[in-house]
């Protein structure tokens, strides 16, 4: 057995969570979905996460030649970073963006920098490595509503903003489900409490919009699924509570944001405030009360959160 085939999961309806070792073990996941011998992932990873994908196709006797798509939710880089790599391995795919991301995967000079503003020079450097351009041909403008064949599936691919204004979700309607990038928030299976999931929203930089994410959640329940696959991390279930605390949270988060919109030391204040709020409600969730734990699970995207929320008020 290789040390890879710990990374893979497998689920219903042809489905794989490839652990992309993002940060840290079951952070972020790319999808493997076959349909009749024939292959897509959706979200990538970053560069770094090239071998375990390479990996899960052989896991799965597919041919590098039979992935016909490569759908990336959005050109954030844990979603999208490792997208040009993996398109040169792929001789056949096509690479599935939203309108407003295209010419980033094409030419990703700005996505480089708009992520080194984020994270840091250094920082950057050891989460991505280097971001391959995708050719324009080998790009596919996914409007609204726009429907690819996989096999024999048909997969349709919705505009959700709210996360980010180049988001999109992949809507398999014929299997109940959804991959819903960071639209459907985070879900860490780290948080889990007897079978039951934790929720919380992602607000990153730089188009975190609370009504419009509200609006896309709403979209995705008007499908009535009966999961979402998270790309942090993988399937959930029992659909209808966590898009309403989804949403309550999404919400509270913009509230916590009004609330020091003005003060002095807003960033300080406002990273408090959320992880007090996330440490709240995973006492109600049963989680225990180990603080060090919480952080090192949280800090990172209370830190990305509390970023977007500033750019948020200050667009306001
Ligand atoms: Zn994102």
């Amino acid at each position: 057995m290789s040390a890879l085939a710990g990374k893979l999961e497998d689920f219903r309806a042809g489905i794989t969570a490839i652990d992309c070792d993002y940060v840290r073990p079951r952070l972020a996941a790319s999808h493997l979905v076959v349909d009749a011998g024939r292959a897509a992932f959706v979200d990538t990873g970053t560069t770094r996460s090239l071998p375990n994908l390479l990996h899960a196709l052989d896991a799965k006797g597919i041919d590098r030649d039979d992935v016909d798509w490569v759908l990336t939710t959005h050109v954030h880089l844990d979603h999208a970073g490792g997208a040009g790599a993996l398109m040169r391995a792929l001789p056949n795919a096509r690479c599935a963006v939203h309108p407003r991301g295209a010419r980033h995967l094409v030419d990703p000079e700005k996505l480089i920098a708009g992520s080194i503003a984020v994270y840091g020079e250094e920082r950057y450097r050891a989460l991505y490595g280097e971001i391959a351009p995708i050719d324009a041909s080998r790009v596919f403008v996914a409007e609204d509503g726009a429907r690819i064949r996989l096999g024999a599936r048909e997969l349709e691919l919705i505009h959700t903003p709210g996360h980010a204004l180049h988001h999109y979700c992949v809507v398999d309607a014929a299997n109940d489900l959804i991959f819903s990038g960071d639209t459907f928030g985070i879900s860490y299976r780290d948080f889990d409490v007897d079978g039951r999931a934790f929720i919380f929203p992602t607000t990153t930089p730089v188009h975190f919009d609370p009504q419009a994410l509200c609006e896309s959640v709403d979209r995705l329940m008007a499908y009535g699924p009966r999961s979402m696959f998270l790309t942090h991390y993988a399937e959930v279930t029992e659909l209808e509570r966590l898009a309403r605390e989804l949403k309550e949270r999404v919400i509270a988060f913009a509230d916590l944001g009004l609330r020091y919109r003005d003060a002095r030391d807003r960033t300080d204040k406002l990273r408090h405030g959320m992880f007090a709020m996330m440490s709240a409600w995973l006492d109600a969730h049963g989680y225990p009360s180990d603080d060090a734990r919480r952080h090192w699970l949280l800090d990172e995207d209370v830190e990305l959160n509390c970023q977007g929320i500033e750019v948020w008020l200050d667009r306001k």
